[in-house]
């Protein structure tokens, strides 16, 4: 670590609940094949990029006014994609949006959590769920998953029971493991939630199983499904995430959001990203194909690997997963430890790029790491 210019972080009177705390922090490195932070890596065709630019030309002209604060066209056109790939009818006044679901979900703290309240997670699951809860002063309640890192559902019923928190986090396809919620399972976690429960659906568009937005009628007053347009849609670049829920919660994040937050740029690309939808998410196929191959390869190499509805796997066991990391850093490839002993995270990448995962992966598979 280089040391940091300034006084250093000790001399700020910074937030009591904020000392100590670490940043988020997926490495950003220029190497050859990137499969770290589960994008997409299939880029825009020439025919999207070229709309995005007009697009964006054409919003540009405007630059000296505000945005629209609501996103309301953006909205429509979000709500019509969510429910052709859902098969639930929805419509604008139940989708929000903004940048990245990163926002969502801290507006839905902001809103929901704060000081005095508290939001539980089942871990290891999404790193900046907690670190969200930190930044709007919400206690983090970390419950473990199982043995085999998929959900605990009699456990994790016992805990909603027990603490009984404000903002329950299920994420399906969990980030890291891959691991969906059965809609039953699923059912019984709201039923038990006293508060809210926020589905983080940030991988669906990779997983076969149906939506949580198929139960947005059943619990119109507890449940929120966040999307993003940052993985299967290929636009993690543009920033765009959105939830679906019933109306009032979008009342609820409008008294949170900063007003125009989400540019006239961003609204006018996304837009023009989401015209490309079905072209785009022809790609979610192939990776889920790759997917498959890569689980099978692994597995003849011996490790063992979690199943997975995501554009990524977890695997191991390594004897040291950090030291395992640097090694396929130093061959050229980028992977994630997420600090689950013995276990690497890999994202589903080109095929040529999984080849080279493979091949790194048999290398290592032969010696003692
Ligand atoms: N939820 C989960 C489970 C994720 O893995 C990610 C991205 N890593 C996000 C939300 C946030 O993504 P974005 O802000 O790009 O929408």
């Amino acid at each position: 670590d280089t040391p940091r210019p300034g006084v250093g972080l000790d001399a700020l009177p910074l937030r009591e609940n904020l000392r100590g705390k670490s940043a988020y922090g997926a490495p950003q490195l220029e190497v050859p094949v990137q499969l770290n932070t589960n994008e997409n890596p299939h880029p825009p065709s020439a025919a999207l990029v070229a709309d995005i630019a007009e697009a964006v030309s054409a919003a540009a002209a405007d630059l000296n006014r505000y945005p629209d604060r609501d996103a309301v066209d953006l909205r429509t056109d979000l709500a019509a994609y969510l429910t052709r790939q859902t098969g639930v009818e929805l419509d604008v006044d139940m989708v929000w949006a903004a940048n990245g679901s990163n926002e969502i979900l801290q507006q839905l703290l902001q809103a929901f959590g704060g000081p005095g309240r508290s939001a539980m997670g089942f871990v290891p699951s999404y790193s900046m769920h907690p670190i969200l809860a930190a930044g709007t002063d919400t206690e983090w309640i970390p419950v473990d998953r199982g043995a085999d890192l998929a959900i605990d559902v009699e456990a994790a019923l016992a805990a909603i029971a027990g603490h009984r928190p404000d903002v329950v986090f299920l994420t399906t396809p969990n980030n890291p493991t891959g691991h969906v919620i059965e809609l039953d399972d699923l059912r019984r976690l709201i039923d038990a939630a006293p508060g809210i429960v926020v589905v983080d659906e940030a991988y669906a568009e990779f997983s076969p199983s149906p939506s949580a937005c198929t139960l947005l009628a059943e619990y119109p007053a507890k449940l929120v499904v966040s999307r993003t347009m940052s993985k299967a849609f290929a636009f993690a670049g543009g920033r765009l995430g959105y939830f679906a829920a019933d109306p009032s919660f979008v009342d609820a994040v409008l008294l949170v959001r900063l007003p125009y937050h989400l540019s006239v740029i961003a609204q006018a690309a996304a837009a023009a990203a989401l015209r490309h939808a079905d072209e785009t998410l022809a790609s979610v196929a192939l990776l889920a194909e790759e997917r498959k191959r890569v689980t099978a390869g692994l597995e003849s190499l011996g490790y063992d690997v979690l199943p997975s509805e995501a554009n990524f796997v977890l695997y191991g066991p390594f004897v040291d997963a950090p030291r395992a990391w640097r090694r396929y850093l130093d061959a050229g490839v980028l992977i994630r430890d997420v600090g689950i002993p013995g276990r690497l995270r890999a994202t589903i990448g080109l095929e040529s790029e999984n080849d080279r995962l493979l091949q790194v992966s048999a290398e290592l598979a032969g010696t003692e790491i």
